[in-house]
């Protein structure tokens, strides 16, 4: 389900309170209002599953999947977790099992502990049956269409906002699971302290934009006064229960394999505020990372303008001296001194690029600059 009340719960800080998880929940009658949507939901887990945007890779699809088995604990065989590729901050699990989870989630993510922060919170939803209760809240037939196309909507990301604000869980089932996430998180042995920071970093990130985050793609996230109280109340929680683990590490070498494509993925959505302030955040915590410097080098670039262009130099020189810089870096400062009538250096540099990666798909395009700038 779609956070979108997220952040406008306004939480107090709240002891926590004894809880035990449900036991597994039986199929339900196909005839009931439950019975209805798991169907519905079955049919959008099939043709999720024949979707071009699922990735495949079976390391990482186990990898995410065992972190939501040890939230789950016993309800492990019913949780079936999809990775779907698309550049934006989203988890939603259907009452029927089907988790889907989004690369511009993983992307962003810092270890381990953070995930489990985001799978704990949708699975104590689906713990507590939240989806049934706001289904039945549900009156008119094309709104439970929209309910229904929440959890297959892979593409259509641009109304996910909106239509989360209006279909987002409540304030008390918000309170609620982010109170047994936590509780979750420290059963698998993770640090609850990192649930805090997940909605801190995105709050920065949101705050980033030149509207301040006032309107916010972000399905996840609908800014709302009470986002800073929210994170305030998760570490909250997470001090009443310290300890445990973030496997930062684990969580780098298993997702480092695609994190290229995920930062050309959100290098493409041309949000420049938005990445500028994530790809930095990422940096200040590894500053010798040459491909995270490519990548903010090359959101520069592509915004455009004497300053940015500055920045992106910048960038790309220091993913340069570090070394092992991703070939685009070249072409990134190719184009930029073509942009600038610096010829000579522009040769250079898309020469560079070529040597890197002659097999490139803009191969062609860049040696017609070549040719136009004179070999
Ligand atoms: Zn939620």
């Amino acid at each position: 389900m779609f956070c979108g009340a997220l952040f406008t719960t306004g939480l107090r800080a709240q002891h926590p309170q004894p809880w035990n998880a449900p036991a597994r929940f039986a199929r339900p009658d196909l005839d009931s209002d439950e019975g209805g949507l798991w169907a519905l939901m079955d049919r959008q887990e099939r043709r999720l599953r024949r979707s071009p945007f699922v990735i495949r890779d079976h390391s990482l699809n186990n990898y995410v999947q065992d972190i939501a088995c040890r939230l789950g604990g016993k309800h492990c065989p019913d949780i079936r977790v999809h990775l779907v590729r698309t550049p934006l901050f989203n988890a939603s699990m259907a009452p029927n099992g089907m988790m889907q989870v989004w690369t511009g989630l993983m992307l962003r993510m810092e270890n381990e502990a953070q995930l489990a922060a985001v799978l704990g919170h949708e699975i104590a939803h689906y713990l507590e049956r939240h989806t049934l209760e706001r289904l039945r809240d549900i009156k008119s037939a094309s709104a439970f269409a929209t309910f229904v196309g929440l959890f297959g909507a892979a593409g259509a990301i641009g109304q996910l906002a909106t239509l989360a604000a209006t279909f987002g869980f409540s304030r008390d089932q918000e309170r609620a699971a982010d109170r047994i996430g936590v509780l979750l998180m420290r059963k698998a042995g993770y640090d609850p302290a990192e649930a805090a920071k997940v909605w801190g970093n995105l709050l920065a990130e949101s705050k980033a934009r030149p509207d301040g985050g006032g309107a916010s793609t972000l399905p996840m996230f609908a800014t709302h006064p009470g986002a800073e109280e929210r994170n305030e109340t998760l570490a909250t929680l997470a001090a009443e229960q310290p300890g445990g683990t973030t496997n930062a590490t684990t969580w780098r070498e298993r997702v480092r394999p695609f994190r290229s494509d995920w930062l050309r993925e959100e290098i493409k959505l041309g949000q420049y505020e938005e990445s500028v302030s994530l790809f930095t955040r990422m940096i200040e915590s590894t500053p010798r990372d040459a491909e995270l410097l490519a990548a903010r080098g090359e959101v520069h670039r592509r915004h455009g303008g004497d300053r940015q262009f500055d920045l992106a130099v910048a960038d790309f020189r220091a993913a340069e001296q570090i070394g092992h810089e991703p070939p685009e870096v070249h072409r990134g400062l190719g184009m930029i001194y073509r942009r600038r009538g610096a010829s000579r250096e522009a040769r250079a540099s898309l020469k560079h690029y070529l040597e890197l990666a002659p097999q490139a798909p803009d191969a062609p395009m860049i040696r017609s600059y070549l040719e136009e700038l004179g070999q």
